[in-house]
């Protein structure tokens, strides 16, 4: 990794096409990020398949093609159908499953086109031969999601996905890959008992997590907190930032927060300004971002 701030495609470009959709990938790459990012559910028969959640009724028409296939919480799960099974469901713009309604109501229309869900494999195979085709050389951001679910369903995502890494050439720190997860018992395992020389990120969900940096730092080499996470507040026109940026730093951690979408922006006026404010004031080392083109041609004019 060097120090040059870096750019996230937060599931691909998926402010314009539907999250985690070959499609939205294909789109990402030809925005020039550094990286593009796979979140990761195993299917039945163990194959990783790019989505966000373990659940699928909120990306696709599941409750119409499997009806009886929910539990009985009434959801959908992942892990309940095989692969093939899931290339029968056609994904769509995320929405709610309660209400139908679509989550961000200007970007892609739900339930146009013909999306479909796809493996890590298929992806990684669309990443490298677009380095292959255009001579480019863009990484891959796998997160695996939610490992003590798929432990209960007897599954060890993370040793499944390493071996897949490891097929296609990412093994170490110098291959073009980051490996991200919430889940910090497991993320030490990847480091210590799995004895993955991958750049190992800790993504965290809490503040309180804040107090576990110097323990992130015995094996992950940078964290991914929430944006808000960095801010303290803004007082007489200026932003003033928590610690926690110049405390990873000390640690040796580079810190990349999620994310950023020009289509919510909090407190911020601009996407612009909560760019400048989190890239440039607070020195962060890059961000998760739905809008990739956006934040490229923003650091390109730095
Ligand atoms: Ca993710």
């Amino acid at each position: 990794m060097n120090s040059r701030k870096i750019v996230i495609a937060h599931r691909g470009a998926s402010a314009y096409l539907p999250e985690h959709t070959m499609e939205a990938k294909a789109m990402a790459y030809a925005m020039n990020p550094d990286y593009i990012e796979q979140d990761l559910v195993l299917s039945k028969d163990n194959v990783p398949v790019v989505i966000h959640d373990i659940y699928l009724d909120d990306v696709t028409n599941v409750t119409e093609v499997f009806p009886d296939k929910k539990r009985k919480d009434n959801r959908y799960y992942v892990i309940d159908f095989t692969f093939d099974e899931l290339q029968l469901l056609q994904v769509t713009e995320r929405f709610n499953p309660k209400t139908g309604k679509q989550f961000y109501p200007t970007r892609f229309p739900k339930n146009k086109g013909n999306f479909k869900l796809h493996s890590f494999e298929q992806e990684i195979e669309l990443i490298q031969g677009l380095n292959y085709s255009t001579g480019k050389n863009i990484g891959i951001y796998p997160e695996i999601k939610n490992p003590e679910f798929h432990y209960e369903n007897g599954k060890d995502i993370a040793k499944i996905t390493l071996d897949i890494l490891s097929d296609y050439g990412y093994k170490t720190k110098n291959d073009n890959c980051i490996f991200q997860c919430f889940d910090a018992k497991e993320l030490e395992r990847v480091r210590t008992e799995l004895k993955s020389d991958l750049f190992l990120v800790q993504l965290m969900e809490f503040p309180e997590e804040t107090k576990k940096l110097q323990h992130f730092a015995t094996y992950a080499d940078g964290i991914g907190p929430w944006y808000k996470q960095i801010i303290d507040k803004k007082e007489n026109g200026k932003w003033l930032f928590t610690s926690f940026v110049s405390d990873a730093h000390k640690l040796g951690l580079k810190v990349h927060p999620y994310t950023f979408r020009a289509d919510q922006l909090g407190e911020f006026s601009s996407f612009n300004e909560m760019l400048q404010v989190l890239f440039f004031e607070a020195n962060i080392d890059g961000g998760f971002t739905d809008f990739p083109d956006k934040i490229v041609e923003f650091l390109a004019k730095k």
